[in-house]
């Protein structure tokens, strides 16, 4: 490959995702602020940069992978990419943030010169192992026809959803749904098992049934039901609990300004909260689980 790729956020999902390019032999130099992040990616043959400006100074595409807007807003505007990408570089944002503030980086960056396209990602850190991500792309069509093979890479499915900020308003709305899904789930699974039945064939069940979907058939929020999955490792290595409080305040941002009603997304929103403040902030999102389970053992004491 000859397009040098800068990768910038080495996290649970940026990690692999920046591996995964390693793998394919692009030229991959990297940044992260977490020294450990960095060093798996050394080991896989990708250069470590000690700043965002020695990161990204030769790169042809760059790509970020950070939590929220504060980190992109800092990252690209506070001294960081846009003032030390070279010309006509590709900029590609793939964390998931508020839409205007993807129109707003995208438009600082279109001022100095630079293409950039916001395109967020589903399937967690298992799809961005395995290479199977969605990428869902806000921006001019030309610019994801040139970050097309890269995201090939790290993706299976690749949507262009519309023009700047759609990528992020899709993702959004993907995730508000993703939000309520795993709390009925866990609801569902919790009331079973206290009417007896065993978590694995009732999983199974619903999965063969109309109230299959991903939370349960991929992601199952009990523990040992299912292999590989953050509930069977302690809720670690997931999507955390404060990420999808975020998204869901973004999804709430979202509503408000289109003055649109979204009860479940609201209840789900105040759930992901009480846990949050909980202390489980940092657990995986599917350990939501165990609110249910609470709130349910209050109710019956
Ligand atoms: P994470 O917290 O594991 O990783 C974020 C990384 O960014 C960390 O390694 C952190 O050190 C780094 N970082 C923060 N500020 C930085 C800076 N100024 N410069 C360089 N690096 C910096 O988060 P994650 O789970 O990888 O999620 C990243 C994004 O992807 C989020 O927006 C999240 O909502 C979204 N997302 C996550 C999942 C998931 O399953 N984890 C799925 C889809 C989308």
């Amino acid at each position: 490959m000859t397009e040098h790729i800068a990768f910038i956020g080495l996290g649970n999902m940026g990690g692999p995702m920046a591996l995964n390019l390693c793998k394919a032999g692009y030229k991959l130099t990297v940044f992260d602020v977490m020294p450990d992040a960095v060093k798996k990616l050394t080991e896989a043959g990708a250069a470590a940069a000690a700043d965002i400006a020695g990161a990204v100074k030769d790169a042809d595409i760059i790509i970020t992978m950070l939590p929220g807007n504060d980190h992109v807003k800092k990252v690209y505007l506070e001294g960081g990419v846009l003032a030390h990408a070279k010309a006509g570089a590709l900029l590609v944002d793939s964390s998931t943030i508020n839409a205007d503030v993807a129109r707003d980086v995208a438009a600082a960056a279109q001022q100095k010169g630079f293409r950039m396209i916001d395109a967020p990602v589903s399937g967690g850190t298992a799809g961005a192992a395995a290479g199977t991500l969605t990428f869902i792309v806000g921006g001019d069509a030309a610019d994801l026809e040139s970050a097309r093979p890269l995201l090939e890479k790290m993706g299976k499915n690749i949507f262009h959803a519309g023009a700047s900020g759609a990528g992020q308003m899709a993702k959004i709305c993907n995730n508000m749904l993703l939000a309520i899904l795993m709390i009925g789930t866990s609801e569902a699974l919790n009331l079973g098992i206290r009417g007896g039945l065993d978590p694995k064939v009732l999983s199974e069940i619903m999965s063969k049934s109309s109230g299959r979907n991903w939370a349960l058939e991929v992601y199952n929020p009990m523990p040992g039901v299912m292999e590989n999955v953050p509930a069977s490792r302690g809720y670690t290595g997931g999507f955390g609990t404060d990420l999808m409080l975020k998204d869901l305040g973004l999804a709430m941002e979202i509503a408000g300004s289109a003055d649109v009603s979204t009860p479940l997304g609201t209840h789900a929103r105040d759930l992901y909260k009480a846990h949050s403040e909980a202390g489980h902030g940092k657990l995986d999102f599917s350990s939501i689980l165990k609110l249910v389970e609470a709130q349910a053992l209050a109710k019956s004491a």
